[in-house]
């Protein structure tokens, strides 16, 4: 098979760190949900589900009937929670693959309930409900109609119901999110009072599982925690006021790729389309296989740095499709084909993924999401991880 030119390493040392953090954060009675959807934030959503049900993980959360069945196919016992939405007509699969089903319309639960009688399986609900996000989520109108539906059709099992904060991340003031904990409250208490039990009510996210013990209910449905990254400054700033100290986040993608040309130009000359970038001294250009076809954001152009040696190399000109140019002048002896770092650590250095959110005026969740789809995966321990 053909080498790959660039490829993602995972520590799963790290994984199993941030998971262990996670999981010891919640109390005896919640369930640590890994969430893998967006190919796992874009670590591998294979690599990280089976990372994280040996670390731990009690639930997965994937977006997709697609990603679910994915996961079902590898042979992953966790229960699987769809988050997104799935289509009416696909509603059978996903009782078939014993996935459970966020359902946040009346069409839909009508037709989960035909399914569910149709397979003489039963259908496990986990009823989304509005409390302020307005994404998705049952309005409080429908509530009392989707309750009846439910209640009528006893292979229709109403597990769970939960929702999702709006205005967690972006800030260190909670007001709003504490509104919608007490709008969550009032609804859960609602669907009980009609004789449902909803043995799992859940709300957090990484955040809310950081900051907001009261939001843990019976599941925790973990994201960007669990890969290592902090959801936000905001976040950091509001667990360090609160609790003097935060957990230590490892973050588990290494990016890279190699060097395949290198090159000597005169003071003076020009790189890259658009010659947006002239030589001032007479400079050595590593050329390297990545552009924003694989996801390395061509607002990095002239901005972005790569490691290489345990140094930066500022990028030189625009990112391309699939290349981009670095200086390496100050960097003795690179070779070809030596190893880069795009995003990640080497030596000394590292180049997070906050640094290349704020390069590519995006969020740390954007970049490793869009972290290459075609680069393989590999699940790496401090032994096998190499020099770097
Ligand atoms: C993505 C997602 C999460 C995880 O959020 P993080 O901030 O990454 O922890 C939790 N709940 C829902 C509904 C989501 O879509």
């Amino acid at each position: 098979m053909a080498q790959a030119l660039s490829w993602i390493e995972l520590d799963s040392q790290a994984l199993t760190h941030n998971l262990r953090l996670f999981k010891a954060g919640l109390s005896k009675d919640t369930r640590l949900m890994a969430v893998v959807k967006g190919e796992g934030y874009g670590h591998g959503m294979l690599q990280v589900a089976q990372a994280a049900a040996q670390g731990g993980a009690d639930w997965l959360g994937v977006f997709h009937l697609a990603e679910g069945i994915k996961l079902r196919e590898a042979g992953m016992k966790q229960p699987i929670l769809i988050l997104g939405y799935v289509p009416l007509g696909d509603l059978a699969e996903a009782i078939d693959f014993d996935l459970r089903i966020t359902v946040s319309s009346i069409e839909s639960i009508q037709t989960a309930a035909l399914a569910a009688k149709k397979s003489g399986k039963t259908a496990f609900l986990h009823l989304k409900v509005e409390t302020g996000t307005h994404r998705l989520g049952l309005d409080k109108e429908n509530l009392e109609q989707a309750l009846t539906l439910i209640d009528e059709q006893p292979l229709l099992e109403l597990e769970g119901a939960h929702t999702h904060f709006a205005n967690i991340e972006d800030t260190t003031e909670h007001d709003y999110a504490k509104e919608q904990l007490e709008r969550f409250k009032q609804i859960i208490g609602h669907i009980r009072k009609q004789g449902f039990q909803v043995p799992l009510p859940h709300t957090a996210c990484t955040a809310a599982a950081v900051l907001f013990p009261e939001t843990h209910f019976a599941v925790a449905r973990v994201g960007i925690g669990i890969y290592g990254l902090w959801p936000s400054k905001e976040t950091y700033l509001s667990a360090l006021l609160k609790d003097k100290q935060t957990p230590e986040l490892q973050p588990a993608m290494c990016w890279k790729t190699i060097v395949v040309q290198i090159k000597q130009v005169p003071t003076g000359a020009y790189v890259g389309y658009g010659c947006s970038y002239r030589t001032t001294r007479p400079t050595r250009l590593a050329i390297l296989p990545v552009g924003y076809a694989n996801g390395y954001d061509r607002l990095l152009s002239n901005r972005g740095h790569v490691l290489i040696d345990g140094k930066r190399a500022p990028i030189r000109g625009r990112v391309c499709m699939n290349l981009c140019m670095v200086d390496i002048t100050d960097i003795p002896n690179v070779a070809l084909e030596n190893e880069v770092v795009l995003l990640g650590g080497q030596g000394k250095e590292r180049i997070t993924a906050e640094q290349m959110a704020a390069w590519a005026q995006t969020i740390n969740y954007e970049v490793v999401t869009r972290a290459d789809p075609h680069a393989p995966r590999r699940l790496v321990t401090k032994e096998t991880r190499g020099p770097s």
